[in-house]
């Protein structure tokens, strides 16, 4: 039975000497949509990534009280989303663990699971990036993954920011992907006041969330 996930748990093992790049995309994926997949992709081209796992969050320690979708079809639509895509998977280790969702925990637990080979690059978008010197336990983040920050339409990387996370002795790189202006907030809203979302998502999701009627209300 797979440990991570599916396509990717060997990672590493068929050469040591090797080194494995291994590409993090962590996300509420309520749901999951073309700027998480976009991005993904074009950094898993621009860093020559081997793969890229996506691996929804349990329970946010930020988003405790706001109302998230049920993690089995979260998980599922991004299951959908990556199955297209060699180099993609999903993985269910956030959400099938107890507690709250830190992303150090993550990260140990996939440096514990892969060979001393297999390198982490965790990429995260420009919001996401402004906070995570914040994080719980970032110094540990530092040290375990590399961080590749893209561009997201409406946030800016401010030299302030970089600074910040230079001195927090992250190991960043920053990445300009295509402005695509979509959050899953956007959609949600736009499902409930019964405007299309086809083409901001794959056609497999947008057809789970009209068939399971996520969103309506
Ligand atoms: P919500 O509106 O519910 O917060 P979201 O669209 O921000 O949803 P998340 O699941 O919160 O999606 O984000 C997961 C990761 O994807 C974060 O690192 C975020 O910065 C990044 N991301 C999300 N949308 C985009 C986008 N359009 N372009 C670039 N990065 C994005
Ligand atoms: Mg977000």
């Amino acid at each position: 039975m797979a440990v991570i996930c599916e396509r990717f748990d060997d990672l590493g093992l068929e050469d040591p000497g090797k080194e494995v790049r291994l590409g993090i995309m962590g996300g509420t994926f309520d749901p999951i949509h073309m700027g998480h997949l976009a991005c993904a992709e074009q950094a898993r081209v621009a860093f020559a990534l081997d793969a890229v796992i996506f691996i929804p969050t349990g329970m946010q320690p930020f988003k405790q009280g706001k109302r998230v979708t049920d993690a089995a079809m979260r998980l599922e639509m991004v299951k959908l989303a990556c199955a297209t895509n060699p180099c993609f998977d999903v993985s269910p280790i956030e959400i099938e663990r107890e507690g709250l969702t830190y992303t150090v925990d993550t990260l140990r637990q996939l440096h514990e699971h892969y060979p001393s080979n297999v390198e982490l690059y965790f990429i995260t978008g420009a919001d996401a990036m402004l906070s995570i010197a914040k994080w719980h336990d970032s110094a540990a983040i530092a040290d375990l993954a590399h961080l590749i920050a893209v561009t997201r339409p409406g946030y800016e990387m401010t030299d302030e920011a970089k600074a910040e996370l230079d001195a927090a002795n992250f190991d960043v790189s920053y990445l300009e992907t295509t402005a695509l202006s979509i959050s899953s907030s956007m959609m949600r809203d736009w499902v409930r006041e019964g405007k299309s979302i086809r083409y901001l998502t794959s056609l497999a999701v947008h057809d789970y969330i009209l068939a399971k009627g996520l969103y309506k209300d």
